[in-house]
Order: structure tokens, then C-alpha cells, then sequence
């Protein structure tokens, strides 16, 4: 089926987005969707600022959620069938389901053949291959859920990466009711981190960031205590949260903030026998330094966890459906833009005062 879409093209750092109307050929195999509503994603500013490489053009985008735009013979991961007209969400990768990733490690996140929508060349195929643009071609091995009708797509959007990728790392480490935890970051996982600890028994959720706009939001989203380190030190930091602890440190600490210095200081909040869990770093170079000793000494798990198992998309959107009425998860959406204003869109987004900017391609 041939159908004319509008798609944003992005060729490399420093030269704009081109926005343009082209013709596609679609593909049987696949799920054509209408995007209603893409966020603009930290890897997604990764890219633009040339931080993390790409392969272009490529349409960016890979928080998203959009109708389904033509008949198909697939089903929801959960089983039911997919309509013309029905909302949904989808992982943001396809994986084969056969390669050793997908069966023995349990990690078809990193499957051999794997394929993550706006991370690739828009060509062929793949022309449809990211959020930001008026469909996306989803490929067999992209896990999709109906969207709750309680659900607004605001509250959905972000779930696709960030939720899922907070639910699907905590899961790895695993989570403990009446622990304490450090989120290291207050953007969109720290806040997703934030709320979905709290409901899963933890009394304690700490997080620091340096963005006090940021401190103030989390705060709603079951942050117990809030630290500055730009106001606070590391040490002094360490003494609040043993005095939070009956002098063990924290059991948990979740690095979301990409800040290369919060993996050695999550490793010196910890208690012995604590884990850390690191999702942050999605680009390359990240080079730290840590004391070691501590990771030793304190019998510290360290745990880095990238991508998530598409299960998590489905635990990640039953949360949002269940607790919206006590976050406000729909007020995380700053401003939204049409398509055509995507790079008005990217620059608002780079000044970092919104946790997240959209772009609606329907409007
Ligand atoms: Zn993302
Ligand atoms: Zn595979």
C-alpha cells in the first residue's frame, strides 16, 4: 500500500531537521501507525548534540504513541486483536524471539538482529523507523499494548522508554519493601524510579539532582528527601542519608542522572551489602572514577542494564493506569509543537527547564 507521509529528517549535528512530504510503500508484514504524540527522549538530545553517533537521515523519535492506521493480521502482546482507530504503544525495539539473547540469556533487548525505532537510517523499509513523523512502520518482534481508555497519551507517551526501562532495570536488581534508595537524577527516570518505589514499600526515597525545579517536582512523585549537591556536599549528603538509615547508608541507588560522577558517589552512599543500579549511561566515553575499595569492602553489587524486556512496557503502562490519579504523570509534558516546528521543538528542549517537550505530527 502506498500512502504519502510527512517525516523529519535528521542529518547530523548542527544542521537543522528537514521536514518533507514523501511517498512510501508500506509493507504487509508490518503495523502501520498513525503517531499522535512523540516525546523528545535525553538519548534523543544525545544524538542531536553529537554525543552519540547516528546513522543518517534518520528520524529520531522513539517515545511515542499513535493509532493503528491500516487493517493487520497481528495481535497485542497481551492477545487481542489490533483495529483500525485503536490507541496503542509499542517497544522500542523488535527482537527475532530465536538468537541466544532472546531464549537462554533472557536479555532480548540485546538481540542479535535487534532493531530500535529512531535509531536508524530512514531508507527502504526503514523509512518509517522513528516518532517524530506522521506513521511509523512497526516490524514482527515489536511487543504492543492497547492504551488504557483512562490513559491519556500524555501520560502514556514516555512510558515506552523511560518507565519501562526504570521497571525493567529495578526488576534486575531487584527491589526489597522498607529499603531505603538514592535516585542519582531527577528527570523522567528518577521520577518514574521515585513513584514506583514508593508504591512498592519503600519509605525512603531520596533523590538529588542539582536542578532545584526538578527537586520540587519529584517531590510529588514520593521523593521523602531531596539534596543539592551543588548546595550540599557528597560527605555531607552521606551523613543525611546514614542518619535516614540508623547509620547503614542506602540499600539501593539508581544512577538515571548520565552524570559520570554519580556512579562513585551512589558506591559511597551505599550500605554494606547495597546494590547500585546504572541505566544513565546510553552514551560512549562515559570514563569515571571510583574508590574500588568501597565496591569491595561494602560488598557492593553494581549492575548496569540497558534497553528492557517488553514485559516491563506492559508492567509500566498497568502502573500509569493505576496510580494516576496519585501522580501527575500528564503534567510531565511541557510544551507540544507541531511536526513542522520540530527544531523549535529541540531547542526548547535542549535549555532542559521542561522534563519533557513534544511534537504532535497530527496538528
Ligand atoms: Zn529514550
Ligand atoms: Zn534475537
Amino acid at each position: 500500500m502506498q500512502i504519502s507521509a510527512q517525516i523529519s529528517r535528521f542529518h547530523g549535528t548542527g544542521t537543522p531537521f528537514e521536514v518533507c512530504e514523501i511517498p512510501v510503500e508500506t509493507t504487509p508484514e508490518s503495523t502501520l501507525i498513525r503517531v499522535s504524540l512523540a516525546t523528545i527522549c535525553g538519548s534523543d538530545l544525545h544524538t542531536v548534540s553529537g554525543r552519540r553517533g547516528a546513522d543518517t537521515p534518520c528520524v529520531l523519535g522513539h517515545e511515542a504513541v499513535g493509532t493503528i492506521a491500516a487493517p493487520t493480521h497481528l495481535r497485542s502482546t497481551t492477545g487481542e486483536p489490533l483495529n483500525e482507530g485503536d490507541r496503542v504503544t509499542w517497544s522500542l525495539m523488535a527482537s527475532c524471539g530465536t538468537c541466544d539473547y532472546c531464549t537462554h540469556r533472557n536479555l532480548p533487548q540485546k538481540c542479535d538482529t535487534l532493531f530500535k525505532y529512531g535509531h536508524v537510517r530512514s531508507e527502504g523499509t526503514n523509512t518509517l523507523s522513528g516518532g517524530f513523523a506522521s506513521h511509523i512502520e512497526l516490524h514482527p518482534g515489536t511487543a504492543i499494548y492497547h492504551i488504557p481508555d483512562s490513559v491519556t497519551d500524555g501520560e502514556a507517551v514516555p512510558v515506552n522508554c523511560a518507565f519501562a526501562t526504570v521497571v525493567n532495570g529495578l526488576a534486575t536488581i531487584g527491589t526489597h519493601p522498607n529499603e531505603a534508595v538514592v535516585i542519582h537524577g531527577a528527570g523522567m527516570l528518577g521520577i518514574y524510579a521515585a513513584c514506583y518505589l514508593r508504591e512498592n514499600g519503600y519509605n525512603t526515597v531520596a533523590v538529588v539532582d542539582i536542578n532545584e525545579e526538578r527537586l520540587q517536582t519529584i517531590k510529588r512523585f514520593g521523593a521523602t528527601h531531596t539534596f543539592n549537591p551543588d548546595k550540599t556536599s557528597v560527605e555531607e549528603i552521606d551523613a543525611a542519608l546514614k542518619q535516614l538509615t540508623n547509620g547503614r547508608g542506602v540499600d539501593l541507588g539508581v544512577e538515571v542522572s548520565g552524570a559520570t560522577i554519580g556512579l562513585s558517589n551512589l558506591v559511597t552512599w551505599s550500605a554494606i551489602g547495597g546494590r547500585v543500579l546504572t541505566l544513565g549511561y546510553v552514551y560512549p566515553n562515559a570514563h569515571t572514577s571510583i574508590d574500588a575499595h568501597q565496591i569491595v569492602t561494602k560488598c557492593v553489587t553494581l549492575r548496569g542494564v540497558h534497553n528492557y524486556h517488553y514485559t516491563a512496557l506492559g508492567t509500566s503502562l498497568g502502573f500509569v493506569e493505576k496510580h494516576r490519579e496519585r501522580y501527575p504523570f500528564g503534567e510531565l509534558i511541557g510544551q507540544t509543537y507541531p511536526l513542522e516546528d520540530i527544531n523549535k521543538a529541540f531547542e526548547h528542549s535542549m535549555r532542559q527547564n521542561e522534563i519533557r517537550i513534544a511534537v504532535a505530527p497530527g496538528e
